[in-house]
């Protein structure tokens, strides 16, 4: 009844907080807000100038004077002064300040230590928020891919987000396995770059590659013809603008393979370590992949390929974390405390 009556009074609101992107959900009324984590502030003065997609537009192209930072660049918190101006901006962007302030569930990446936890926790609660629940990625990515978390029988979600990749085994509402490594969709971009310039000498920035790689990206051969596009950048001799013809079979051969191979090895890796239960159950589940990186095309087939099992994509695989979040803010109040403590991080 209390709950009810604080439902009506106050917003809650669920955060996925990704290396890549941050995303809100407001309870009753889904994702209200989707924009780049990063922050852009002054190099001398140390003050917020911008947050979010204003924010991004300033990376790699900042005048002198300020820096475009991206505060949870590799699954952990860069800089705790900047993380809590991103949470605050987002927060109050959504919150219209009902009477009573907002609980928040915000999905963090496994691999942040205790300290960080406490403090997006104290973040939040200087933002405004009331009370405070931290979701590993894992946990909010698989609610939000509508796997059956309570089953006794495992599943495995793969979320492979900008800097990182996670693995996870869930079953029984809680995490019985996971792991997760420091490269994601950022490192596919990277070896765009790095590979632009190996075999063309053509400089190219970050948002260039990352264009590359949603236009032509692949993991594995394109059943519908491979593609082809021409890439704008710098000869890295001659100075000048220059542009280059390149196909999607070499992107994939040459500048990705790398990157797709150190994912493909994690979540062989945690098939290997995990329970001889849980291999027995994926036989019949398979894998699930969600985050921004299970978009690159024919990724689901070289992870089927290398382990043998089914692969599927979530449906929205970039919004199942905050999707996850808002789904736990509406079973919240019929859970128990116990079954809350075995879902969230502590
Ligand atoms: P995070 O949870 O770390 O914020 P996201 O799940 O939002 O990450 O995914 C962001 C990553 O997904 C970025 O590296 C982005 O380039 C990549 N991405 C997004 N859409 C696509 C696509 N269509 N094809 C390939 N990669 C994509
Ligand atoms: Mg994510």
């Amino acid at each position: 009844m209390i709950s009810n009556l604080f439902g009506f009074l106050s917003n809650d609101i669920g955060i996925d907080l990704g290396t890549a992107n941050t995303l809100v959900f407001v309870k009753d009324r889904g994702i209200v807000l989707r924009e780049p984590s990063v922050v852009a502030r002054y190099k001398t003065s140390k003050k917020v100038c911008a947050v979010g997609s204003e924010a991004k537009r300033m990376l790699g192209r900042t005048p002198g004077t300020i820096e475009a930072l991206r505060p949870m660049k590799d699954g952990v918190i860069a800089d705790f002064e900047i993380s809590e101006a991103m949470l605050r901006y987002f927060i109050e962007k959504v919150d219209k300040r009902k009477l009573v302030p907002p609980r928040v569930v915000i999905a963090v990446p496994s691999g942040i230590t205790a300290v960080e936890k406490r403090a997006v926790k104290d973040s939040a609660i200087r933002a405004g928020a009331r009370e405070v629940l931290l979701l590993g990625e894992p946990m909010a990515a698989s609610i939000g891919a509508g796997l059956p978390i309570h089953d006794e029988y495992a599943n495995m979600i793969v979320d492979i987000g900008g800097g990182t990749t996670e693995v996870a085994i869930i079953s029984i509402s809680g995490v019985s396995f996971q792991r997760s490594i420091r490269v994601g969709g950022d490192e596919l971009d990277e070896a765009i770059v790095a590979y632009m310039k190996r075999a063309y000498g053509l400089l190219i920035g970050e948002r260039t590659a990352e264009e590359i790689k949603f236009s032509i990206g692949s993991a594995s051969p394109l059943d519908s013809g491979e593609l082809s596009m021409d890439v704008r950048g710098r000869d890295s001799t001659a100075g000048l603008p220059k542009t280059i013809h390149i196909t999607s079979q070499e992107i994939r051969e040459e500048a990705l393979k790398e990157v797709v191979q150190q994912i493909v090895d994690l979540v062989k890796n945690a098939l290997d370590r995990c329970q001889p239960e849980h291999s027995a159950d994926l036989i019949d589940r398979g894998i699930v992949l969600a985050g921004g990186g299970a978009l690159i095309r024919g990724l689901d087939q070289v992870i089927s390929d290398a382990t043998g099992l089914t692969v599927i994509q979530a449906e929205d695989p970039l919004s199942c974390v905050a999707n996850g979040t808002g789904e736990f803010l509406n079973l919240l109040d019929s859970l128990s405390r116990e079954q809350i403590d075995r879902l969230v991080t502590q």
